[in-house]
């Protein structure tokens, strides 16, 4: 990270995203009020009210900019809180949780409709978020796209390859928690990658495991910003299918966008490590350890 640059980059280098509003922001189709901005929701977590109105915690509806339509496959938007926050870290504990389990009701019924679901996460616009309020965004797709099949396919070999880089994760270990275990892989997919799973093989979540892992990645997401200093990231999941291969073993990628994709990385595929997994690892540790700061 501390490679010499002399190009001019006119982006901050530190991408903050705004604190939390706590009074619905006018403009936000995702904030309370505005729920005539979508499409009539999908799935609610409600405390009272009807459908397309406020009382709701969390909220799924398809995606207006849909990338896939119905009958072909589906693009939903799951509304992380009622709350306009930028930050999922800005969430509470309890509010992270609910959001999560909203991505596995909606996990569970597009991955039952189509040939693969795949649920995504864009914070900052320099991880693709077009909009501010955290929301989550999953779709459903009538094909395997290479990249999640060639995922699948890596379970398929033999010796699941989570259980065995779990089995001594060492100084890359982060955190454990609510029956889930969070690390740096020894061999990740891109700089600073933390991996969610569960400890013990599973091919499929649940709402518990959901709602354990809303809290977990609250905490890793904000303790990655803290060490790399900008707050835009992605977490995507990989999840088996309802009837596909048990070697599957479940699991969140989460990544904060430091550095840009260049020429060998868009071209050829190959991606250099800029900070070792160990010592990432120590900093997320340290971060997690030290009290939240103030925003
Ligand atoms: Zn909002
Ligand atoms: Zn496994």
């Amino acid at each position: 990270m501390d490679r010499p640059h002399d190009v001019a980059d006119d982006r901050p280098r530190m991408a903050a995203l705004p604190p939390p509003a706590d009074a619905p922001v006018a403009g936000c189709p995702f904030c309370p009020g505005s729920e005539h901005e979508t499409p009539p929701e999908r799935w609610a977590l409600r405390d009272h009210g009807p459908a397309d109105g406020p009382g709701w915690r969390v909220r799924a509806v398809p995606n207006r900019y849909p990338v896939i339509v119905p009958p072909e496959g589906a693009h939903e938007v799951v509304v992380n809180s009622d709350r306009h926050v930028a930050a999922f870290w800005d969430l509470t504990a309890e509010q992270a949780s609910w959001a999560a389990r909203g991505w596995w009701e909606r996990e569970e019924a597009l991955t039952r409709a189509s040939r693969r679901a795949f649920v995504f996460l864009n914070q900052g616009a320099q991880a693709g978020a077009s909009l501010e309020h955290t929301h989550a965004q999953l779709v459903g797709l009538p094909v395997d796209p290479p990249r999640l099949a060639a995922r699948e396919a890596s379970f398929l070999t033999g010796t699941c390859p989570l259980c065995a880089d779990l089995a001594d994760p060492g100084d890359r270990l982060v955190a454990r928690a609510g029956g889930l275990v969070a690390w740096c892989p020894r061999i990740p997919p891109l700089t600073a990658v933390v991996r969610i799973a569960p400890e013990v093989h599973a091919p499929r979540w649940d709402r518990p495991c959901a709602e354990a892992l809303g809290r977990l990645l609250r905490e890793v997401m904000r303790a990655a910003a803290r060490v790399v200093g900008t707050d835009a990231a992605n977490v995507w999941m990989h999840l088996g299918r309802h009837g596909g291969p048990d070697a599957v073993h479940w699991h969140v990628e989460a990544i904060p966008r430091i550095g840009t994709l260049a020429g060998l990385e868009l071209g050829a595929g190959v991606y250099g490590l800029v900070v070792d997994p160990a010592a990432h690892a120590a900093g997320l540790r340290a971060a997690m350890a030290a009290p939240a700061a103030d925003r």
